[in-house]
C-alpha cells in the first residue's frame, strides 16, 4: 500500500517501515529547521534551561487555544474539564515529560510545526544568523531570538511527542533525534499513553544533562516561569 501522507514533505518521500502492524511514516525536516537543529544540537551555549520556558510557553498557548474555543463549544472539555501543565521526572532513567491537556495537533498540524519553521521569531534569528559571519556568535543568537519548541534539543539527544486534537480521532507520536535529518510520525497505540486530549512531550536527556530531571531542579525553573503561566502546572516524581 501506499502509506505516502497527504502532510507536506521536504526533499526526500516518506518510507514504508512499519513497527508490527503500525505503519511508519518518515519526514526530512525543511531545510533551514536541520540548520538549526544542527545549530541547537552543537552549541555551547549555556543557558539550557530555556528550553522549559518555551515548553511550558507552548503547553500555556495551547491550553489557552482550547479554552477560546471552549467557550463557544463547551463539549471540548466533556469528559477532561481540567486545564493544566503536569511535569513528570524521572531522575533514574533522565527523562522529563511535559503534558498538557490543550488543544492538540493533527497529523497536519505536526507535520507543520515540528517539521518547518513555524515560528517567527526562529524565522527571525535565521536570518540573523545568514547575516552573521562569525559563527562564534550563534549562542548569542540563541538567547536573544528563542528557539521554541526546538530549543528541547538542548537538552534532550531524543524527543518524543504525543498529541491529540479534538479534530481528530486519532492520537499521534512525533518522535525526532539530535543529529538526524529526519523525524517520525506515527499512530500512538500504547492505550496507557492515550489522552483524553493535548500533548505529551518526553525529553530524553542528554548524558551531561541528566540534572535537568532533579525535581528540585525542575520544581525551582517552574516556580520562575510558572508565575506567566495562567494554568496550575503540577510536578511529580516517577517513583523509582
Ligand atoms: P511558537 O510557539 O512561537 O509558534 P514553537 O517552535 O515554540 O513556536 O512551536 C511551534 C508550533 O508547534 C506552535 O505554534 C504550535 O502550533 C505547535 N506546538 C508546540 N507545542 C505545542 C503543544 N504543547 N500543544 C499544541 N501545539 C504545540
Ligand atoms: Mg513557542
Amino acid at each position: 500500500g501506499n502509506m505516502i501522507p497527504s502532510g507536506k514533505r521536504y526533499e526526500s518521500t516518506a518510507s514504508d517501515l512499519w513497527t508490527s502492524d503500525t505503519p511508519v511514516e518518515k519526514y526530512e525536516y525543511q531545510a533551514e529547521v536541520s540548520r538549526l537543529m544542527d545549530l541547537i544540537v552543537n552549541s555551547l551555549y549555556s543557558n539550557k534551561e530555556v528550553f522549559l520556558r518555551e515548553l511550558i510557553s507552548n503547553a500555556s498557548d495551547a491550553l489557552d487555544k482550547l479554552r477560546f474555543l471552549s467557550v463557544t463549544e463547551p463539549q471540548l472539555l466533556e469528559g477532561a474539564p481540567e486545564l493544566d501543565i503536569r511535569i513528570q521526572t524521572d531522575q533514574e532513567n533522565g527523562i522529563i515529560t511535559l503534558t498538557d491537556s490543550g488543544i492538540g495537533m493533527t497529523h497536519q498540524e505536526l507535520v507543520d510545526s515540528l517539521g518547518t519553521i513555524a515560528h517567527s521569531g526562529t524565522a527571525k534569528f535565521l536570518k540573523a544568523l545568514k547575516d552573521s559571519k562569525d559563527s562564534g556568535s550563534d549562542s548569542n543568537l540563541i538567547g536573544q531570538f528563542g528557539v521554541g519548541f526546538y530549543s528541547a534539543f538542548l537538552v534532550a539527544d531524543k524527543v518524543v511527542v504525543s498529541t491529540k486534537s479534538p479534530k481528530s480521532d486519532k492520537q499521534y507520536v512525533w518522535e525526532g533525534e539530535a543529529n538526524s535529518s529526519s523525524y517520525i510520525i506515527r499512530e500512538e497505540t500504547d492505550p496507557e499513553k492515550l489522552l483524553p486530549r493535548g500533548t505529551s512531550i518526553k525529553l530524553h536527556l542528554k548524558r551531561d544533562e541528566k540534572g535537568f530531571a532533579h525535581p528540585e531542579r525542575i520544581e525551582r525553573l517552574v516556580k520562575n516561569y510558572s508565575q506567566f503561566v495562567s494554568f496550575p502546572i503540577y510536578t511529580w516524581q516517577e517513583k523509582g
